[in-house]
């Protein structure tokens, strides 16, 4: 190895000061998926440790935003830039072929699934809804007490919750009577 000086070793880095050709490094470097790509905070949404992750993503050709890559972010207090298995294939929520894009639906006593329009799947949630409350709802208990309310269904909201989409999901909840509430971060 040719004689270097400390400065000049410190400012070739020390892989160059030692003889190795870091073309490929740099040419690796140049050519990450993630390059130029917009980054974007968000939260795992799997389950109540809320990690925080890192969503790159990039404007295609065709004009089409596209999701390049999800990670741990460094900066957060809760997973220090880890994830674990599940966090770390949270970009098969959104990019995965086998991830099923359109409401299906299996009618009572059919074997197999149709697809379904999303107009179709929130008229039928509202209906279900209203039928099992009307069917469930309890205007007094077995002492005579006035209690009003409706206990045949149960509301679970997710780790990804803001705090406003939580208290929005508590109001209307709440405004149906339901008394089974639960968050995934308790669990
Ligand atoms: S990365 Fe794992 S531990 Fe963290 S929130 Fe997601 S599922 Fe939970």
């Amino acid at each position: 190895m040719e004689n270097v000086t400390r400065r000049e070793f410190l400012g070739l880095g020390a892989a160059g000061a030692l003889g190795f050709d870091l073309t490929k490094a740099a040419q690796f470097k140049q050519n990450l998926l993630i390059e130029g790509a917009t980054v974007s905070h968000s939260v795992c949404p799997y389950c109540a440790v809320g990690c925080s992750l890192l969503a790159y993503t990039k404007k295609a050709a065709n004009g089409h935003v596209e999701l390049l890559q999800i990670e741990g972010d460094p900066d957060s207090p809760v997973n220090e830039g880890t994830l674990c298995p599940k966090g770390a294939s949270s970009l098969q929520l959104a990019v995965s072929r086998r991830r099923v894009p359109n409401p299906l639906y299996r009618a009572p006593g059919a074997t197999t699934w149709t697809r379904v329009s999303w107009d179709f799947t929130l008229d039928k949630l509202a209906r279900n809804i209203k039928e099992s409350r009307d069917r469930t709802f309890v205007t007094q208990d077995a002492n005579g007490n006035v209690v009003n309310r409706c206990e045949g269904i149960a509301f679970a909201g997710g780790a990804a919750f803001s705090s406003e989409e939580g208290y929005l999901a508590t109001k209307l909840m709440r405004g149906l009577g339901v008394v089974h509430l639960e968050q995934q971060a308790r669990v």
